[in-house]
């Protein structure tokens, strides 16, 4: 197992770049500057542009991008549907997109959400919700599609994550129950989770909502950096599975792209 301290040197190096970007005390102050230079280039430029003022704003209207799924709609099926893909990217993601560019507009923000989330707690107080809610949003999801692929293109995990998996976990079996334990407790909507935590370890868990690990133990029961995570929101299984959260966990392990996986493991130990 790597040493922990390099977790915590990485979360470290990140709090240090965001505080740089993000000093609270600064923020009030070079709020007018900021605010210009976003609507400038934001929905009012947008607007007056194309003549449009009542049309909705586009998720792009702001620092934030939905990028495009890193496969075809149809790319997971069976187990998840084309047009369960369509509406939870084109809709459901979007619209967290869409609502967090709405929320730090006039803010400075850095450029990842990921370290924005990381940090809700210099987040103006006035949006920290709506940027825990919606920067939760887009950052889950767009974790949540890389995690996946086809389900020919899924090999088992081996090497150092399949080590640490059987350290920490007991077996990759063994693993697979805990996170269809954490997906199946989670009450009402929210995300199961495979993380690494700040000593080094994996741990399965669940959280609420669009809560990610990633937020802290301030705003978080176990948090971490994860490396696995399953929406169980019903937007994204009830087309095809109707209520059995059940067999949608089960089916899911189909397809998830544990090179991906792997990846994320060796990062978060850089
Ligand atoms: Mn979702």
């Amino acid at each position: 197992m790597p040493p922990a301290p390099t977790v915590a040197r990485a979360l470290s190096r990140r709090d240090f770049l965001l505080r740089r970007l993000l000093p609270a005390a600064g923020i009030a102050a070079t709020l007018p500057a900021l605010r210009t230079t976003v609507a400038a280039a934001g929905p009012g430029a947008a607007a007056a542009g194309q003549g449009a003022a009542t049309r909705p704003a586009s998720p792009e209207d702001g620092p934030f991008r939905l990028d495009p799924l890193p496969y075809p709609e149809d790319a997971l099926a069976p187990v998840i549907d084309a047009e369960t893909m369509s509406i939870h990217h084109g809709r459901h993601h979007a619209g967290y997109v869409r609502a967090l560019n709405q929320a730090v507009a006039g803010l400075a923000v850095p450029a990842s959400v990921e370290a924005l989330i990381a940090d809700l707690s210099i987040v103006p107080a006035a949006v920290r919700t709506a940027v825990r809610n919606n920067g939760g949003g887009h950052a889950n999801h767009a974790f949540f599609w890389s995690i996946m692929t086809r389900p020919d293109r899924s090999p088992p995990p081996s090497g150092a994550l399949l080590d640490a998996i059987n350290a920490s976990c007991g077996s990759l079996e063994q693993m697979k129950r805990n996170f269809t334990s954490a997906a199946l407790t989670r009450f009402g909507s929210g995300w199961a989770w495979l993380l690494v935590t700040p000593d080094g370890g994996l741990t399965c868990t669940s959280t609420p909502n669009q809560d990610s690990p990633l937020m802290g133990d301030a705003f978080v029961d176990v948090p971490g950096t994860p490396i696995l995570g399953l929406d169980v929101w019903e937007h994204a299984y009830y087309l095809n599975y109707r209520n059995r959260r059940a067999d949608y966990v089960e089916a899911f392990f189909r397809v998830v792209n544990w090179n991906e996986v792997a990846r994320r493991y060796r990062d978060a130990h850089r």
